[in-house]
């Protein structure tokens, strides 16, 4: 089969299509042949090295397609089967084993390439808003990168939880589609300072919570966003990673919270998984929640949709298609 793998951690050019065997699926896993796979600004950390990993390596962490084989012991799934999964590397591919335990089922009225396109962001943006705070209606809250595959999907949950949302976005183009997700206020953070102006339409007030996934360029700003013990959602680093912080600064500050989730600690059983799973795409399947797919790249152009992403070109989500 084809697959996308890095030999060595680098740019864009690191990722080499390369004819590697099939897996097959052990004790326990299933065989999917992958009819998307979604592109994420986590698999560019692995890609340059900021995340370790064991070469060759290949990327990808989020896909959906057709169980084509099972191993023994598996009896949640079955050959046929239409699954998503994500947190498991390797879908870069045309086919990827997963634990069975991992895969979700897809619902009817949904796409594969729309579950692929949901199931990573879209359970991001739940955790985030469900149960890193749980946002209570009339709460505002600050979304950066409020254009991006993960902000438009966190916009519109926190909506529909009765937030007043503030964005932050880069261009004209991706402010119309943050509000067009919800938002209520969108800020230009490459061109007015973002704090003063959440300060200016808060009174003042501050905010209970921000989601950071900017990181090193917003990170001291969004500090100064909260209220009095406000929390700090720091869940990525797409300018670059947050340096070392000395933690006094969060009591001179204003008794402020500062958290760093990931994903895999809010699916980690198999009921969170199911839960949140099943609430993202049963809102795609009934339309309560859009998605926006920006643009669908053959697998062998996995490097140019790593240059889009991190070149700011995209809003949405971005697939490779095997
Ligand atoms: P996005 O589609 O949001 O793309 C990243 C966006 O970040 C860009 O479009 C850009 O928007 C903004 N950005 C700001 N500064 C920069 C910069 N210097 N270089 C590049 N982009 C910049 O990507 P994803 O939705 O895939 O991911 C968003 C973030 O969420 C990432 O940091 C990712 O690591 C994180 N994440 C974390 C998870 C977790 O569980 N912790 C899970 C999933 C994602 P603009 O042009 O408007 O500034």
């Amino acid at each position: 089969m084809q697959a996308i793998q890095i030999l060595q951690t680098g740019g864009p050019e690191v990722l080499t299509l390369r004819d590697v065997p099939t897996p097959t699926p052990a004790s326990g896993e299933a065989l999917i042949r992958i009819e998307a796979s979604g592109v994420n600004f986590i698999d560019t950390y692995f890609r340059e090295g900021r995340y370790p990993a064991a070469l060759p390596l290949t990327l990808g962490q989020e896909a959906a397609g057709t169980v084509v084989a099972v191993g023994a012991d598996v009896t949640s799934v079955k050959v046929g089967d239409r699954v998503a999964w994500c947190g498991i590397a390797g879908t870069y591919a045309e086919f990827a084993v997963a634990p069975a335990a991992r895969l979700v089922p897809i619902p009817d009225g949904v796409s594969a390439e729309q579950a692929a396109a949901a199931i990573l962001q879209g359970m991001t943006a739940h955790y985030l808003s469900h149960s890193t705070y749980k946002i209570q209606s009339g709460d505002e809250v600050l979304i950066h990168a409020g254009a991006g595959g993960t902000g438009l999907l966190l916009t519109q949950m926190a909506k529909s939880l009765g937030a007043r949302v503030f964005t932050t976005v880069s261009t004209e183009e991706k402010a119309v589609l943050s509000r067009e997700a919800g938002a209520d206020e969108v800020i230009f953070y490459t061109k007015t300072d973002f704090a003063a102006e959440v300060k200016r339409l808060t009174g003042g007030r501050g905010l209970p919570v921000v989601y950071d996934s900017v990181g090193k360029s917003t990170f001291e700003q969004s500090l100064t966003c909260l209220r009095l013990r406000g929390l700090m959602v720091l869940f990525g680093g797409a300018s670059g990673a947050v340096p070392p912080f000395d933690l006094i600064r969060l009591s001179t500050m204003g008794s402020l919270y500062v958290t760093r989730p990931t994903l895999k600690d809010y699916i980690a059983t198999r009921e969170d998984l199911l839960a949140r799973a099943t609430g993202v795409l049963n809102g795609v399947a009934d339309g309560s929640l859009k998605l926006r797919l920006e643009h669908t790249y053959p697998l062998a152009e996995a490097a140019q949709a790593h240059r889009d992403l991190e070149g700011r070109k995209t809003t949405g989500k971005l697939l490779l298609i095997p």
